[in-house]
């Protein structure tokens, strides 16, 4: 069985429809999170969400736009969620606020927790791939799972840690690994074991880039799409 992970897709909606083409087959998709916030096509990219079926956990911007609670974020993020709130329709800003903060799902007899940020923060508290084994396995001790799947970072990681595969796909709105290209992962599920093969996808960033200046949202959010930052 294969499940493509996917994270972090932030209102780019020339992104998801990058990756979703690029998927192959599948048998799911799983979403950790943050389907809104910084680029301009958020009903766009949660009706698609929505329209193809894929279990989503909530994530902090999707939190803030539907709550309006944006005082941890700089300021250009606090002006995307904003600018998310208000533009977001009734139904969609139901179906954030609906969103579980974790997710647990057997496939192939396969144990596999879904979050956003980490198992004892789900919103955020980011896990970087550079976390001491130490405190990665204090964060990932008592989840009773074999797949851990995290969002948050739009850094791609794969770690294991007391026979648990800890893994996170990266952004695939808005890369932080200095590679532009939408970022995520497929997951393969055979005999009771579980792989992960990361990928990358181009995608048209100047039709993203030009949706976030024409909507009047901070330049810097366009901007750092060029250089997946
Ligand atoms: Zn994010």
């Amino acid at each position: 069985m294969r499940i493509a992970v996917i994270s972090d897709v932030h209102s780019n909606l020339p992104a998801l429809e990058a990756v979703l083409e690029d998927l192959g087959r599948v048998d799911e998709i799983l979403c950790a999170g943050d389907l809104v916030g910084y680029a301009s096509q958020p009903n766009e990219v949660v009706d698609l969400l929505r329209r193809r079926g894929i279990p989503a956990v909530m994530g902090n911007h999707d939190y803030a736009a539907v709550t309006g609670e944006v005082e941890w974020f700089n300021p250009s993020a606090r002006r995307a969620a904003l600018w998310t709130r208000e533009r977001l329709t009734e139904e969609n800003r139901r179906y954030l606020r609906s969103l579980p903060e974790e997710l647990r799902l057997t496939r192939e007899g396969v144990r596999i927790y879904l979050v956003h940020g980490s198992p004892r923060d789900p919103l955020f508290e980011y896990v970087f791939p550079d976390l001491p084994q130490r405190q990665l396995l204090e964060l990932v001790r008592g989840v009773e799972a074999q797949v851990i799947l995290l969002g948050h970072t739009h850094v791609p990681m794969r770690r294991v840690i007391q026979g648990k595969l800890v893994l996170n796909p990266g952004g695939v709105g808005q890369p932080r690994d200095r590679d532009p290209r939408a970022s995520y992962l497929v997951l393969t599920l055979e005999d009771g074991e579980a792989e992960a093969e990361f990928r990358r996808v181009e995608y048209d960033i100047d039709r993203a880039a030009e949706g976030i200046r024409k909507a009047g949202l901070p330049p810097e959010l366009a901007s750092r799409l060029y250089v997946g930052w």
